[in-house]
């Protein structure tokens, strides 16, 4: 996902971009569609409206929710976002599908599924390894 694609809602701070950036590689496709599909519903929804919303930080609240960081909300985006912060506690963070809260092969609690459950180790793995070989090219 790339977020300069919504860059009205997202904030200018560097380093907050930054963060959200290192949030999203940190989180599996699953969970990055959830907000990518948040970042086009708030889009829609400040369409031709004057406002300063922005999203300035997101956490992963004990890998079962995404809370959003923003300010200058309104009741409309509060609800988009409301709706979202479900979904991130019912979709699978690896590949989307319909999942719950459970622990993967590794004895963590997540949202997934049962058929990633199965091969999460795996995914795992391919992950840190696609992450330190990323550190090395910084
Ligand atoms: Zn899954």
């Amino acid at each position: 996902m790339n977020i300069l694609k919504y860059r009205n809602i997202y904030t200018a701070n560097r380093n907050e971009l930054y963060e959200i950036n290192n949030f999203l590689e940190s989180i599996g496709d699953g969970w990055v569609n959830l907000v990518e599909k948040l970042s086009e519903d708030i889009s829609k929804e400040l369409e031709n409206k004057n406002s300063n919303f922005k999203i300035c930080g997101m956490k992963n609240i004990k890998n079962n929710m995404i809370y959003i960081k923003r300010k200058y909300s309104t009741k409309e985006i509060e609800n988009i976002i409301h709706h979202f912060e479900i979904y991130t506690m019912h979709t699978c963070n690896i590949c989307g599908n319909e999942g719950k809260y459970q622990k993967n092969k590794n004895n963590e609690f997540m949202v997934i599924c049962d058929s990633c459950r199965l091969k999460d180790k795996k995914t795992t793995w391919l992950k840190y390894i696609l992450n330190f070989i990323k550190g090395f090219l910084k």
